[in-house]
């Protein structure tokens, strides 16, 4: 690119979001409260990322994130302010730790701070603050971003390449900066098919995810006459089980169904080894330890199993986000930070706050 060709200090009026996860959204709805004009871009049908909702015949799992934080009193503020009543407390702070076999290490782990769960689902407030962009027309649900280049109308911009959102416009033009707020995976690839790009590419060469599978099983017999529920009286544990390390009662939740349901989450290695594997094989291999921990023998009446292929990091770039001023361009998300719903906050607020004051 011609960098005479671009105008220097045009102001950063039209911004082009990628991801409607926690962090795009954090970053949008600030930019838009500063005056900005902005689209966002988010590839699945539904907006919250990793903070996901799947519904089943006797309730709804949250499949990614199980509960969140919340240390920084902006995430807090924002919470009260745009999702009043989305967030509330889940009484399962008591963690319990087991060992390999299922049993009991630590009674409950000391409740140091709440866990908060959106309610009725955890992709609520995600949607909650996506409500004013899809007012505006700027939410562009089911649009997958294939493709950043320069504008060919106007050099000093950017264009989108997008697949889906009707296809009738597959490329959405006139951007004066594109933000990234997607897992760090698919922001080098998307990063990758641009050669402009390589600065932003280059500075996370160090960030490193790792996968998770996730089993769903829901117990509806739990609910006959005499039983209240299956197994442990525990709610949720993290588990030194070598195939499984976390596992939740879904209905324990607030705002739940009662229908006995449970999430398990599968350790890091075993989730890495496992990556290949189809999901009818990690069900039944995972279902097997389940019972082993939990006591619970009984067959499940529905189960669903999923690969998250980026669904933790294990390092974090260390900055809150990727800002390149020339080329406008920038990238946030929980891996700038660490691995938490309250990471991709900051991030993505923080992106934004740069982007209002400095540009
Ligand atoms: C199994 C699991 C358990 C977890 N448990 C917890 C927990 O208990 N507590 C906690 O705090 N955190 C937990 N997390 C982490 C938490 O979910 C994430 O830190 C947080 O949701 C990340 O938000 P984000 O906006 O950075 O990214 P994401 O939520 O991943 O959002 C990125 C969005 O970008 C979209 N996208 C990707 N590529 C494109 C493209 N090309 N075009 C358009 N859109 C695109 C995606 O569809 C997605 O909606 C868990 C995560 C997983 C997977």
């Amino acid at each position: 690119m011609n960098a005479a060709a671009r105008p220097k200090n045009r102001p950063l009026c039209r911004i082009a979001v990628i991801g409607a996860g926690i962090a795009g959204l954090a970053c949008a709805r600030t930019l838009r409260q500063a005056g900005k004009q902005v689209s966002v871009f988010e590839a699945n049908a539904q907006t919250g990322g990793r903070m996901a909702t799947i519904e089943s015949p006797f309730g709804s799992f949250d499949v990614g994130a199980q509960y969140f934080t919340v240390r920084d009193e902006r995430f807090q503020r924002a919470l009260e302010a745009a999702a009043a009543g989305t967030a509330r407390r889940w009484s399962a702070n008591a963690v319990r730790v087991l060992d390999q076999h299922g049993r009991t290490v630590d009674a409950a782990m000391p409740a140091r701070e709440s866990h908060w769960v959106a309610v009725p689902r955890m992709n609520a407030i995600a949607q909650r603050w996506a409500e004013p962009l899809a007012a505006d027309g700027a939410l562009h649900l089911g649009a997958r971003v294939r493709g950043i280049e320069r504008d060919a109308l106007d050099a000093g911009r950017w264009q989108l390449h997008v697949q889906g959102d009707g296809d009738d416009h597959p490329v959405h033009a006139g951007f004066d900066a594109v933000l990234l707020a997607v897992a760090a995976q698919p922001a080098r690839t998307l990063l990758s098919v641009s050669s402009l790009a390589q600065p932003l590419t280059k500075a996370m060469a160090g960030v490193q995810t790792t996968p998770c599978w996730t089993l769903l099983l829901a117990f509806p017999q739990a609910a006959q006459p005499g039983l209240i529920t299956l197994g442990p009286q525990w709610n949720a544990a993290r588990s030194s089980h070598h195939r499984i390390a976390w596992l939740a009662r879904e209905s324990s939740k607030p705002g739940r169904a009662p229908i006995e349901r449970w999430t398990v989450q599968a350790s890091n290695d075993w989730s890495r080894e496992h990556q290949g594997d189809d999901p009818a094989r990690v069900t039944a291999k995972l279902l097997k330890a389940f019972a082993e921990i939990t006591g619970i023998r009984a067959a499940p009446s529905w189960t669903h199993s999923m690969l998250w292929r980026d669904a933790r990091t294990t390092t974090p770039l260390g900055r809150p986000f990727l800002w390149h001023a020339k080329l406008r361009l920038g990238a946030c998300g929980d891996w700038c930070l660490g691995h938490r719903v309250e990471d991709a906050f900051v991030s993505g607020l923080e992106l934004a706050l740069t982007l209002a004051r400095d540009v």
